[in-house]
Order: C-alpha cells, then sequence, then structure tokens
C-alpha cells in the first residue's frame, strides 16, 4: 500500500493504533485468499481493493469532499443508496467485521453484545478506521435493538440519521417507510445543498439497479455444477460492492462475469468433485469477516449461495425504474426495499421461502444457519427455519460464533461431521 499517512493524519485516525491492524490483514488475507488455487484472474482487481483497503478509495472520499462532496455511512440494506446517489452524494456501507474493532466497542457498550455493533461502534470510537472518519454523516435504522440503541451512543461522535424501519409489512407499514424515505431524501437536500430531482432519483435507481443485476449475474454462474469461484471470493465481491464506487465496481464485475462465464463452458472447476455445496443463511458477514466461509471450504464444503445481507439481500429484487412522479418512485423504493427478509420483521415467512428457493435454484446439499452471537433475532427464528427445512427434507445445522478464532478447531470438526453425514444419506438414497 502506498503511503497515506498524512491523509490518515488530517482525518483524525489514531496512526499507533491503526498501525496494528494494518500489519495483520495482509497476511490475515493471504492465508485465507491468495492460498486458493486456481481463482480467477478478474480477482486481481478485489485483491488490489483489499490491499489499499484504507487507502485508494478512501483518498477518492477526500478528493470528493475537498471538492465539497458529501458522504454518507450505512449500516444496513434497507437504507436506500438511491436516494444518496440523486443528491449528487456518496454512500459507503460501513458494519464493523474485523475482531480488532471490539475491545474499543467494549468500552462504551455492554459486552453481551452482537460483535458487528460493537466492532462497528468500536471503529469510531476507537478512531481506527478511515472510513468512518471519511463520513458526514451516518444513516442507521430500527433494525433489532442493539443497533437501535446503539445510535444513541454513536450520536456523541458523529452527526447521525436514524431511519424509522417497521417492524411488519402491512400496507401501513409501506407507507410509513416511504415516508421515512421522503424524510431522508430531505436529509441528504439539506447535507448537500442539492435538490432531488425525478431525473436524478431516475439516474440512481437505475444506477443502483445495475449493480444489482451484475451481482446477481456473479450469482448465477455460482448454480453451475462446477463451481467457476469459490464462496470466499463471491463474499468479498459482495462485501466490496457496500463501499467501492459503483460504476468502476459495475466494469469490473462484468469482466469477471464473463470470465466465470467462459470457465462454466469449459467446465473449468474450483473445487474438486464431491464437495459438498452449502447454502448459507444468516447474519451478515461484513469485511474482513471470512470466518464461517473459510472454514467450510476447508472442511470438504464449498458455499454456492448466501442468503444473508452480504448475499440475496442485497441485491434480489429491483426497485421499477418506470415511475412518472417522486411520489411514485418513493412507493417503488418503499416497495422493493420492504422485500427484503431480514429476521427483525414478524412474521417473516418470506425468508423461509426464500432459503427453500435458494437451496434449490443452487442445487445445494445442506445448509448451515449462521448466527452472531447475541442477535436474538436470527438466533430465534431457527426454530422456525429448522421445522420448514426439515418437513422438506434439508439438512441444516446452525453454527454460533463470533470473530475470534478460538473457536475455529470446533467449528471444523462439527462441519467435518455435518459434510460427511450429507455424503452418507447420498450414498443411502442411491442405494435405496
Ligand atoms: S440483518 Fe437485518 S438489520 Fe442487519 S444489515 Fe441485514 S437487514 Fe439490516
Ligand atoms: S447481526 Fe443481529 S444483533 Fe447484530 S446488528 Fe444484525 S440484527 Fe442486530
Amino acid at each position: 500500500m502506498a503511503d497515506y499517512r498524512e491523509l490518515w493524519k488530517s482525518l483524525n485516525i489514531d496512526l499507533e493504533k491503526h498501525d496494528q491492524l494494518c500489519a495483520v490483514l495482509p497476511e490475515f488475507f493471504g492465508d485465507i485468499y491468495l492460498s486458493q488455487e486456481n481463482r480467477p484472474e478478474g480477482m486481481n482487481y478485489y485483491n488490489f481493493v483489499v490491499s489499499e483497503i484504507h487507502g485508494y478509495r478512501i483518498k477518492e472520499l477526500a478528493e470528493y469532499r475537498e471538492k465539497g462532496g458529501k458522504v454518507f455511512g450505512s449500516f444496513c440494506v434497507f437504507v436506500p443508496d438511491e436516494v444518496v446517489l440523486a443528491g449528487d452524494a456518496v454512500v459507503v456501507g460501513l458494519c464493523g467485521g474485523s475482531d480488532f474493532w471490539v475491545p474499543d466497542g467494549e468500552k462504551v457498550l455492554p459486552r453481551n453484545m452482537c460483535p458487528l455493533i460493537k466492532a462497528s461502534v468500536g471503529a469510531k470510537v476507537g478512531g481506527t478506521c478511515p472510513y468512518f472518519q471519511s463520513v458526514d454523516m451516518l444513516v442507521g435504522e430500527t433494525t433489532c435493538d442493539g443497533k437501535k440503541k446503539a445510535w444513541e451512543i454513536l450520536e456523541e461522535y458523529t452527526p447521525m440519521h436514524v431511519m424509522d424501519l417497521p417492524q411488519m409489512k402491512r400496507e401501513k407499514d409501506k407507507l410509513h417507510w416511504m415516508d421515512e424515505i421522503k424524510i431522508f431524501k430531505e436529509q441528504v437536500e439539506g447535507l448537500t445543498g442539492n435538490t432531488i430531482t425525478k431525473e436524478k432519483l431516475e439516474e440512481g435507481i437505475k444506477l443502483i439497479n445495475q449493480k444489482r443485476k451484475v451481482l446477481q449475474r456473479l450469482y448465477n454462474t455460482r448454480k453451475a455444477e462446477n463451481l467457476p469461484i469459490s464462496g470466499k471470493d463471491a463474499l468479498l465481491i459482495t462485501q466490496i460492492a457496500f463501499y467501492d464506487d459503483p460504476n468502476r465496481f459495475i466494469e469490473k464485475t462484468t469482466e469477471l462475469c464473463e470470465e466465470l462465464e467462459a470457465r462454466i463452458e469449459r467446465e473449468e472447476r474450483v473445487f474438486k468433485e464431491g464437495t459438498k455445496r452449502i447454502l448459507v443463511t444468516g447474519t451478515p458477514m461484513a469485511i474482513p469477516n471470512w470466518k464461517m466461509h473459510h472454514l467450510i471450504e476447508t472442511s470438504g464444503g464449498a458455499v454456492v449461495c448466501e442468503e444473508t445481507c452480504t448475499g440475496t439481500r442485497y441485491f434480489e429484487n429491483l426497485v421499477d425504474e418506470n415511475k412518472n412522479t417522486i411520489e411514485e418512485q418513493m412507493r417503488a423504493l418503499a416497495d422493493r426495499y420492504l422485500g427484503i427478509n431480514c429476521a427483525c420483521f414478524t412474521p417473516n415467512e418470506g425468508r423461509i421461502d426464500d432459503i427453500i428457493r435458494l437451496y434449490k435454484e443452487y442445487k445445494a446439499e445442506g445448509v448451515i444457519y449462521y448466527s452472531l452471537p447475541f442477535c436474538h433475532t436470527y438466533a430465534l427464528e431457527y426454530k422456525k427455519v429448522k421445522e420448514a427445512l426439515e418437513k422438506e427434507g434439508i439438512p441444516v445445522m446452525m453454527i454460533e460464533s463470533d470473530y475470534s478464532l478460538q473457536d475455529a478447531g470446533q467449528i471444523k470438526t462439527r462441519l467435518e461431521a455435518f459434510f460427511e453425514m450429507l455424503e452418507t444419506s447420498k450414498e443411502a438414497a442411491v442405494t435405496k
């Protein structure tokens, strides 16, 4: 990585502590990612993004802000990026996926909280994440209780706007969410000084739809019998989608998709035959949380799809582009976003349907239900998901784990036993 110390200093980064973070990431990434065999050439771009994770994009944001541009930071797939783009502003996803930030989070939050919240708050409180230091406004939402209350603390450190997400999906909830999007639009207009017109919003909707389409195309390649890309690599791409420049991301991911489609034609695979195809469902995996995918893919499995917010929930369903007024566009945005099936909703039958549909579409052989500790909504929802999957004859195993590597050996043993069980049931089905 080039020398960005002056830039980091200007962002009030705690340089000493930040050096510790920068020292561990390359080795961590090398062990998990660069050790993979037969990776697609197109992954070089995403390798570069990681190698410059606190550099290149941060510099772009700084240059943009120097010219008067505003940057918004969001934590959840419910925040409509389209509105930010329509205000000629930039939005970056901020969820913290590193254990490094947890101790700083615990200084101001109770310890018995989800690590994603602790890491997000810790990244800001400790002043060690240049993304947090580059945003002019954070946008939170009222999803789970932990996040809701964490915003009250984060607000002490930085300007914050909170969107009130309903917890049900009735018509009155949709109208309420539409109202919240309108209020958010006013916030964006207020901060940027730019008016959001129907034309600007249409541009924003089209661009974000394009990003969704390229991610859909990428995921479609994972439905192939011969997987052209590992789950780990696909996860990395989705994680990067949250903060990369959208136009560049679309261009690079389109190139990669072309390469992957050619690999499928040639029947070139990244895993050996017999590797178990796994659907992962559950809580988001914010960068650099690659733990579960790495354990699965070094224990005899391959992740073929993620029903998570760093997976299909991020890009499934497009916003209707053919609307004639801002009011209609707001409704289209509310419709698309309230189609996301996060466990913070009740009831949430749609998520069960999604898991079963994705399991079939991606020809999975088993499901890993992943939950971060202290995530009540996803942990509680496991019961219903498990019952529904068992009814369909779909094998499922729940794994609760945080960001530390202490439980890695134990998880590996459980995964190997699960994959063995999948193999035995397959053999039994063949001999019947
Ligand atoms: S799991 Fe729910 S609260 Fe968390 S990012 Fe996804 S939609 Fe938002
Ligand atoms: S993983 Fe669960 S507890 Fe953590 S922020 Fe998301 S919904 Fe909240």
